[in-house]
């Protein structure tokens, strides 16, 4: 098995976000997250850092890949690979479709940063049987990983735990990518906590991206019109409170009051 060169070869797309991963440590942990012998989907390939030691354990991967010189690339590999499947497109139109035709118990990858915010808000809303091992800008990781009751908490924070409990796995600094990004990154794992949802994950979205539109608001003004006072005393949610102060279960409870379920 050759394993793909990681510079030289290819120059980094800057706006395709490309910054490979170099670091030997990183690519362990990503690639033991997953378990042997279960299937897989990795978003963003490029040459391939995290591909192999991944192809050698799953028993099935699909690459999605947008740039053309890497989808070619891995196209030429399934020869190679028999349980390797390529993808070749951008990331938001096809994940649904290859998700919908593959069923993969993971989704992995070291994900673009400048699509990273609507792009965790559509990997959200797939129920894997095994989970999702993704890199972030550290920040974004941060966001996503935040309780309730901090500044940093959002609406990613709420989305990812409808079907999902978040859990930093490692902070790397830029020197662990080639070329170097400016910022720290963070890998996340993403595990299904398994208790039925109460509500349909597109109705929690539309709530949470209303409710989060004003994060000064309370939350009362942020429904005005559409819930009451009394209604939030019924469903046990002080209405003063403020969108960040609110928890996945709050947030439910409120899409369930608005009738959107
Ligand atoms: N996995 C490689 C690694 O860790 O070294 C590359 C990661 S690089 C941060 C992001 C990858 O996502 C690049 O291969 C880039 O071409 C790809 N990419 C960027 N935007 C994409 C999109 N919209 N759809 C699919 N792939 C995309």
């Amino acid at each position: 098995m050759s394993k793909p060169t990681h510079d030289g070869k290819f120059r980094a797309n800057k706006a395709l976000g490309q910054h490979f991963l170099v670091s030997e440590k990183a690519i362990r942990t990503i690639a033991e997250a997953i378990p042997v012998g279960e299937s897989a989907i990795e978003i963003g390939p490029g040459p391939g850092a995290i591909t192999t030691s991944v192809l050698a354990r799953v028993s099935q991967l699909t690459i999605i890949e947008k740039d053309d010189r890497f989808a070619q690339f891995w196209q030429e590999k399934t020869n190679e690979y028999p349980n390797l499947k390529v993808a070749h497109g951008d990331v938001m139109e096809v994940l649904s479709d290859v998700v919908a035709t593959d069923n993969p118990q993971w989704i992995v990858g070291n994900l673009p940063y400048n699509i990273s915010g609507p792009l965790t808000a559509l990997l959200a809303s797939f129920s894997l049987s095994g989970g999702m091992v993704l890199m972030y800008q550290k920040e974004v990781g941060q966001r996503i990983t935040a309780e309730s009751g901090t500044k940093i908490y959002g609406g990613l924070s709420v989305l990812v735990r409808h079907f999902y409990e978040p859990k930093k796995l490692i902070v790397l600094p830029p020197g662990a990518f080639n070329p170097p990004p400016k910022v720290h990154s963070m890998v996340i794992r993403l595990l299904p906590h398994g208790r039925a949802p109460k509500c349909s994950y597109e109705a929690l979205q539309k709530t949470v991206r209303q409710g989060f539109a004003h994060r000064r608001k309370t939350i009362y003004n942020q429904f005005r019109g559409q819930l009451t006072q009394e209604d939030y005393l019924s469903i046990g949610i002080d209405p003063k409170k403020r969108p960040e102060q609110l928890d996945y279960d709050d947030w439910v409870r409120i899409t369930l009051k608005l009738g959107k379920v």
